[in-house]
Order: structure tokens, then C-alpha cells, then sequence
């Protein structure tokens, strides 16, 4: 399953890529050039109402609420969306590109010293370049994912 989130969801679309979902964001996408993207095999995720009226479709979903947690929670009850915990992080949180491991050494002098000699696994965005370790970070959405949707 693929989304597309419109410009108000870009909270939600983090949460989506964050569990492995491939999910495309832009907030400079146009009303047409989103719709369009239904063609494509997407489902689209919207907060304006007003776009039922150009296109009633199956793969139109408008979104209640404010909290992209409550969001997220409902989006998956309602699709029943499979949460495998090996597809988490499995995308770039930034550019919804696939995120793949790398070696250590490729990744010296991309980012700060005390996170390269702190760490030994890095995975790197094939599409723009964003460097991933485990970090706190990571541990805490996880956690958060976990207690949001009792994985
Ligand atoms: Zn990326």
C-alpha cells in the first residue's frame, strides 16, 4: 500500500515512512498534480474536504483530527495496515527514499566524530544522503510507535 499526503499532513506522512510505508509528501503539490497521483495506485490522505467534490474516489481518504498520532491510529485501524517492526526505519523520514546500511567507513567525515566513533552501524538514504544511526532518537519514536499502536 502507497500513499500521498496533501501539505496539511506532513506530520502524519513522517509517521507513515517511519513504519516503513512508502508515502510522498510535498507541500508545494498542487490540488490537480495531487489527485493525479491516485492514477499512480496511490491512496491519497487529505485534511480538505472540498477535494471530495473533484474526485469521489476509493482512494481518497479525508483525515480527522489535529494530532498526527490520533491520525495515524485511526489510518491504521481503518486500513488495517500491517505493522511489521523489520520495516520500520526502512525509509528516509525526509525524503521517503529507502534507506539501506552502509559500512562504517563510508559514512567518516559525513557526520559529526563523536556520533562516528560512538557508533558502529550506519544506514544511509539512497535517494538524498541522509545519514542514519540508532540513536536515541530512533529509540524513542519506536518506543512511541509501540505504545501508540501496541505493536
Ligand atoms: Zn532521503
Amino acid at each position: 500500500m502507497r500513499f500521498a499526503a496533501d501539505r496539511m499532513l506532513g506530520k502524519l506522512a513522517k509517521w507513515l515512512r517511519m513504519l516503513g510505508y512508502d508515502t510522498l509528501y510535498s507541500s508545494a503539490l498542487s490540488d490537480d498534480r495531487f489527485l493525479e497521483l491516485a492514477e499512480q495506485g496511490r491512496i491519497l490522505l487529505s485534511r480538505n474536504t472540498r477535494i471530495v467534490d473533484k474526485m469521489a474516489s476509493n482512494r481518497l481518504i479525508i483525515v480527522k483530527g489535529n494530532d498526527p498520532k490520533i491520525q495515524l491510529k485511526g489510518l491504521v485501524r481503518l486500513l488495517d495496515l500491517r505493522l511489521d517492526p523489520n520495516d520500520f526505519f526502512s525509509r528516509c523520514m525526509v525524503c521517503n527514499g529507502l534507506i539501506e546500511p552502509v559500512e562504517r567507513q563510508d559514512v567518516a567525515g559525513k557526520v559529526p566524530d563523536h556520533i562516528w566513533s560512538g557508533h558502529d552501524s550506519f544506514s544511509e538514504c539512497t535517494s538524498c544522503g541522509k545519514i542514519y544511526w540508532p540513536g536515541s532518537h530512533l529509540e524513542r519514536s519506536r518506543r512511541e510507535i509501540e505504545r501508540l499502536l501496541s505493536v
